[in-house]
């Protein structure tokens, strides 16, 4: 059995990724450090185990975005690729729109829902959390 493999990256290539086999969670976030990071209303999140992630090429530029939160970034292009917390030890998030192919992974839920912007409205019926959820 081989595992699948996708690939992403920034937008001007300068960071490359690989993820193998399947995300522990797929999900959309609408807090406001995400929204703020990204400029975008809310951002995709595939989680994945530190090992199933190798960069292809440097790794990204981080920023703490919080005390407990570290946040990659491309420092050419500005692309937000990854996400990694104290409270999500051997977990690193991974965005969805980074993916060449972001279609082969959809997510399942939606959290920090509390703080999403009342004119985003998805036309799913994933499960919504108010803040993060657990995670297993
Ligand atoms: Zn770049
Ligand atoms: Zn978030």
């Amino acid at each position: 059995m081989t595992e699948p493999k996708l690939e992403g990256g920034c937008q001007c290539g300068a960071i490359r990724y690989r993820v193998t086999g399947a995300p522990v969670m797929a999900a959309i976030c609408h807090c406001a450090m995400c929204r703020r990071a990204s400029a975008a209303p809310a951002v995709a999140w595939a989680m994945f185990q530190e090992t199933q992630v190798a960069f292809l090429s440097d790794r990204p530029t981080t920023y703490a975005s919080s005390p407990a939160g570290k946040r990659g970034f491309c420092s050419v292009c500005g692309t937000q690729i990854c996400f990694a917390a104290d409270y999500i030890p051997g977990l690193i998030d991974i965005t969805i729109g980074s993916l060449d192919h972001p279609d082969q992974i959809a997510p399942t839920l939606h959290y920090w829902d509390s703080k999403r912007l009342p004119w985003v409205h998805f036309a799913d019926d994933l499960p919504k959390f108010p803040e993060f959820p657990p995670v297993g």
